[in-house]
């Protein structure tokens, strides 16, 4: 098994690509702030954290499922990467950062005009004046965080 953060997936060059052509400058995998977020705007004091909805354990999401065979090791794993996840937003939060979590299912199957708008809301996150929230983009409409993740073994 590959390392879990696995840099400059393909939703990741997709969303880099369109903010980059949409005029924001960005640095990349700052290992310096908590979590290495993906995209770092100093600019605007905000990051962009783009998760792969499996390996990040996104509630709710039809891309997650824990694996048929060895499902607690699996359960615990991914546990362990969403505490982390929320660990660094806090962290990041707490030393002034804005922090946008987009999710690879917001990505999916998008038609290109429905990327454009994406990116569109994304770039407004960014510059705009919002001091304190973190936002999320996902394809998720409402996340149930009290939920068990489905097992794929389960009808
Ligand atoms: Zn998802």
């Amino acid at each position: 098994m590959r390392a879990i953060r696995s840099k400059d997936t393909v939703p990741e060059l997709l969303i880099r690509r369109a903010l980059h052509a949409s005029g924001l400058r960005y640095s990349l995998h700052r290992k310096n702030l908590p979590g290495t977020p993906d995209l770092v705007f100093r600019q605007y004091h905000s990051v962009v954290f783009i998760h792969g909805c499996f390996w990040h354990g996104h509630r709710g999401c039809r891309y997650f499922k824990l694996p048929q065979s060895r499902p607690e090791f699996w359960r615990q794993k991914i546990s362990k990467n969403t505490a982390n996840d929320a660990a660094a937003v806090a962290a990041l939060v707490r030393t002034g950062w804005r922090v946008a979590v987009v999710w690879e299912c917001a990505l999916k199957q998008k038609k290109p005009d429905e990327m454009k708008e994406l990116v569109g809301r994304i770039h407004n996150w960014i510059t705009s004046a919002d001091e304190t929230c973190p936002a999320e983009f996902s394809a998720v409409s409402n996340p149930n965080t009290d939920k068990p993740w489905p097992s794929s073994t389960r009808r």
